[in-house]
């Protein structure tokens, strides 16, 4: 079991070729702190709220289109004809990628990213381009919808700072948005002092330096999230915090990564 850092290069390209799902998958492409911001004013419990299909709101199952077999909203293509499904566009993400999310330990927090990875590649062949050949235009747009959603939904359970927001979501917390800022003095002065310390770095030792200062703060981040997720019930106050501070260390991570001696890094928070 571990705690995954974000994906270092985006691993679609191998298996999704086909340009159509390319530009599909960039067009439903949506933030899941906007979907959850929509969904925050409504009165349903957590379970139905993404549980509950788009289109039947009570309902935990879908029928068939082409045989009208009942099955999980999770199905991806039918039981009994093998057609494609259309997947509800607030499925949880937990669900979606074959998880329960009651067992995933530290309250969902800690996802196992080996196994979070099987489940995403055997969703994917599902849509592969390969298997799209001779299906109908509408199964061909059921598949870019389910591709899409797949991916968001691994990309977000992956992603320890999307996993936070997506968890905070799930427990009705208001959302971290990009104008919440360090509130710990300290702090703050590290996050300027590590910029600073990219910006001025003149060789790949001194930027090593930065990504490992800065990594020993992304992880007492994801620590403090597990923690906070942990307990019963979870302390959103102290998770709220920590994915502020996340998202501090992410992008100091992120423009260390890009680092090159000849290219003058830019941060935004
Ligand atoms: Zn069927």
């Amino acid at each position: 079991m571990l705690v995954v850092a974000a994906p270092a290069g985006d691993p679609r390209p191998r298996l999704l070729t086909s340009s159509q799902t390319f530009s599909h998958l960039h067009r439903l492409t949506i933030r899941p702190a906007a979907a959850g911001a929509a969904a925050a004013n409504s009165p349903l419990p957590t379970f139905l709220r993404f549980n509950s299909g788009s289109s039947s709101s009570s309902s935990s199952s879908k029928e068939c289109a082409n045989c009208h077999t009942s099955q999980p909203l999770e199905s991806l293509s039918c039981p009994s004809c093998s057609f494609l499904q259309p997947l509800p566009s607030d499925i949880d993400y937990y669900k979606a990628m074959d998880l329960d999310v009651s067992k995933v330990p530290k309250g969902g927090w800690e996802v196992d990213a080996k196994e979070l990875k099987r489940v995403w590649r055997l969703r994917m062949a599902v849509t592969h381009p390969d298997r799209m050949v001779g299906r109908s235009d509408k199964e061909q747009q059921i598949g870019a919808q389910q591709s899409a959603l797949i991916n968001r939904a691994y990309e977000t359970l992956l992603n320890p700072l999307l996993r936070a927001q997506y968890l905070l979501d799930r427990h009705h917390a208001a959302p971290v948005s990009e104008t919440d800022s360090l509130e710990d003095p300290e702090l703050l002065m590290e996050v300027m002092e590590l910029r600073e310390a990219l910006e001025d770095a003149g060789s790949e030792e001194e930027a090593n330096a930065v990504r490992e200062e800065n990594s020993q703060f992304l992880n007492s981040s994801i620590k403090a999230l597990a923690d906070a997720f942990s307990s019963n019930p979870p302390d959103l106050e102290k998770a709220k915090k920590a994915t502020i501070e996340l998202r501090y260390w992410t992008n100091i991570e992120k423009a260390a990564r890009e680092w090159s001696p000849n290219d003058r890094i830019e941060i935004h928070h």
